[in-house]
Parts: structure tokens; C-alpha cells; sequence
């Protein structure tokens, strides 16, 4: 069990890559809390042994009702996050603001709640491990068609980095995952909404010099691994797990 006893939090683990995560971390012996704004989506995960509580991450009351109500994690994945659509001109406002609420403030506020049960547990075991969400959209690639998205993945790095700097000496190490283009609830959205969708999803393959798209069971190893003490050595590191994208 690489994960036992570990308590880790997930955020934005209803579907997609937070849920399997959430069911991988659990059938590798992690405490796990799944969160996630649309509390429907966790049923069934409770089946596993694991918690789960909504969580609109850009509710920053909740985080914190929540965070007083944890044990020290072991584990914080800061999963949550949404795409928008748009060039700098094509962007409205309200995506761009609305990107950054989820994309990265929302990964502030909830790092800073838990930070101190996570330097507890560092300090306890010599090692706790944050993991963020970003994307190779961002600063690893400009991708077209993802201003804000781009944007507030590119900070999810430096946050990341900010973090691993400040406390390397303390046991707590923060990585990011980069993912390139994974089969998700709404990446099978975005193709659905495509004026040409069979297109669409025919150009997503097209980035991906490894020539299909990624399914979460590609991303779960990493994210395992990141979040254990396999990755004791390892802190500030943007992993691109990308199909060759960024050969
Ligand atoms: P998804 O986009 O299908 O599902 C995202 C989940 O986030 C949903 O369950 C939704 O309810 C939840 N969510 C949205 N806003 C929230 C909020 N404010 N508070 C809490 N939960 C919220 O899943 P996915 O595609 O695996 O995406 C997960 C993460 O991976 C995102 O950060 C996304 O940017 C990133 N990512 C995805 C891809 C991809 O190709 N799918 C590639 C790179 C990075």
C-alpha cells in the first residue's frame, strides 16, 4: 500500500481525474476526503471508504469550515479547475476572472487552510505532500484558444514552486501535474460543443504526437507517486504527463 494511513483531501473529485484519484489514493490505503462543488457527483465513492463533502472551491468560508473540521493531511491534491474558451480579445471578462477564482485563488485559500496540519504531519513524519492541478496548457505551452486558462495554469507553477522554496527544509513538498489532453466529463464536453465535434475531437488527437488521448488511469500513477514519500526527493517539480507533447 503506497498510501497507507495517509490522510489526503481531494478537491473537484466527482468526476474526471479528481474522482480517480480519490478511488486510487483509497485502494492504496489513503484516508481520503473528496470534494467537490456538485455534491451528486461523490455518490458512490463512500462505497469505498471514502468521505465526501461539496466543496465550491471559490467559497472561501467552506474551505475554512472545512479545514477546521480535518485531521493534519498527509496529502493535499488541489484539483479543481475549469476551462474556458478565448483568445485575449475573444475572452470575456468574466471567463478570465472566473478562471482565476477557480484556477488558482481557490488553490491559495485552500493550501493556506490546511498548512498547518500539513507542517504538523511534516514535522511528525518528515514528509507531506502538496500536489496542484495545472496543465501543459500554460506556461509549459501556449496552446490556442486558452488565454485565461493558460494564464491561471502558468500560476499554479509559480504558486507551486513559491511553496516548495518556502518549506523545503520542512519535510513538505509541493509538485504540480501537467496533464495534455485527457478523456474527461468536459473535455467530452468541449468536443460535444464544437461546431464540428467529430473534427474537434479528431484535432485533440492530433496534439497528442503519442496519438490518442489520455484516459485518468494514465494520470493516477503519477499522481500516487507524487503524493507519497516515492517523491520524498521531489518538490517543485511541473510533471508533464502529456502523450509527448512537450517532447
Ligand atoms: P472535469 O473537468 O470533467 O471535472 C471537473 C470537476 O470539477 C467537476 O466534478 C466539477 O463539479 C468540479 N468543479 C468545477 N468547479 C468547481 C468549484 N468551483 N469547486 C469545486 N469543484 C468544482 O475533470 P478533469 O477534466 O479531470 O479536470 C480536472 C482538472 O484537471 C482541472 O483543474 C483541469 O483544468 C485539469 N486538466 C484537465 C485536462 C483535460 O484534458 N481533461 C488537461 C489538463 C488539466
Amino acid at each position: 500500500m503506497r498510501l497507507k494511513d495517509k490522510a489526503i483531501l481531494i478537491t473537484a473529485a466527482g468526476q474526471g481525474m479528481g474522482r480517480a484519484s480519490a478511488l486510487a489514493c483509497a485502494a492504496e490505503g489513503a484516508n481520503v476526503w473528496a470534494t467537490d462543488r456538485d455534491g451528486a457527483l461523490l455518490d458512490g465513492l463512500a462505497d469505498h471508504g471514502i468521505r465526501t463533502q461539496a466543496l465550491d472551491v471559490t467559497d472561501h468560508d467552506a474551505i475554512a469550515a472545512l479545514a477546521s473540521e480535518l485531521p493534519p493531511l498527509d496529502g493535499l491534491f488541489n484539483c479543481a479547475g475549469i476551462v474556458v474558451n478565448g483568445s485575449l480579445e475573444t475572452c470575456t471578462v468574466e471567463d478570465w476572472d472566473l478562471s482565476f477564482a477557480v484556477n488558482i485563488n481557490a488553490m491559495f485559500h485552500m493550501t493556506r487552510a490546511v498548512m498547518p496540519g500539513l507542517l504538523e504531519r511534516a514535522g511528525e513524519t518528515g514528509t507531506a505532500a502538496i500536489l496542484n492541478m495545472a496543465s501543459v496548457a500554460g506556461s509549459v505551452r501556449g496552446l490556442p484558444n486558452r488565454c485565461a486558462y493558460g494564464a491561471s495554469k502558468a500560476a499554479v507553477i509559480g504558486l507551486t514552486k513559491s511553496i516548495a522554496a518556502d518549506y523545503v527544509g520542512s519535510g513538505l513538498r509541493a509538485n504540480c501535474l501537467c496533464p495534455g489532453t485527457v478523456d474527461t466529463p468536459s473535455l467530452r464536453g468541449r468536443i460535444a460543443s464544437a461546431a464540428d465535434p467529430v473534427q474537434a475531437e479528431k484535432d485533440f488527437i492530433a496534439r497528442q504526437p503519442m496519438g490518442r488521448i489520455a484516459t485518468v488511469d494514465d494520470m493516477t500513477p503519477v499522481v500516487i507517486y507524487l503524493l507519497s514519500d516515492e517523491s520524498r526527493f521531489v518538490s517543485g517539480q511541473a510533471v508533464s504527463v502529456d502523450g509527448g507533447m512537450t517532447i
